[in-house]
């Protein structure tokens, strides 16, 4: 909580008292709010750090040219083009849109991986890892539940 408090403040600066949001995001609703707006899955992983089983979301295979975007609250993550087959069975990418995601470290399941979430709801994505390809080495496993696609 203390590091989620202290990337937010970074972030959003003197907006989070300004907008009387004690987690700094811009998009805030209740939990029956979001169970109302979202799929059954989709708040699952988002609102509730699910995982949507491998090989099952329909974004493994979209190849064409366009932006993932939040399920939640619709902000742009990932351009098609840093998509890449991690053959993992989840959509991943070798890197977010700037200022799309923020990083937090989770030590749950004793490992150590880095928890990605939306940085404008908050919304739970996926987790990042440094076995992706070039050029940055770094792989965005994501829930594709937790993303929708827009063509280009
Ligand atoms: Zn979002």
């Amino acid at each position: 909580m203390q590091r989620r408090g202290f990337l937010a403040g970074l972030m959003a600066g003197g907006a989070v008292c300004a907008a009387g949001n004690a987690f700094g995001y811009e998009v805030t609703k209740s939990d029956a709010e979001w169970k109302a707006l979202l799929s059954p899955a989709a708040y699952d992983v988002l609102r509730h750090e699910g995982t949507e089983a491998p090989f099952t979301s329909p974004l493994n295979n979209e190849h064409r040219k366009g932006v993932f975007a939040c399920a939640g609250c619709k902000l742009d993550l990932f351009d098609s083009g840093t998509k890449f087959d991690s053959g993992t069975g989840w959509p991943s990418f070798w890197k977010p849109l700037p200022k799309a995601v923020e990083e937090i470290s989770d030590r749950s399941l004793f490992m150590v991986r880095t928890k990605v979430s939306c940085r404008r709801c908050g919304g739970h994505l996926g987790h990042v890892f440094d076995d992706g390809p070039k050029p940055t080495g770094l792989r965005y496993c994501m829930n594709g539940v937790a993303m929708t696609f827009k063509v280009a």
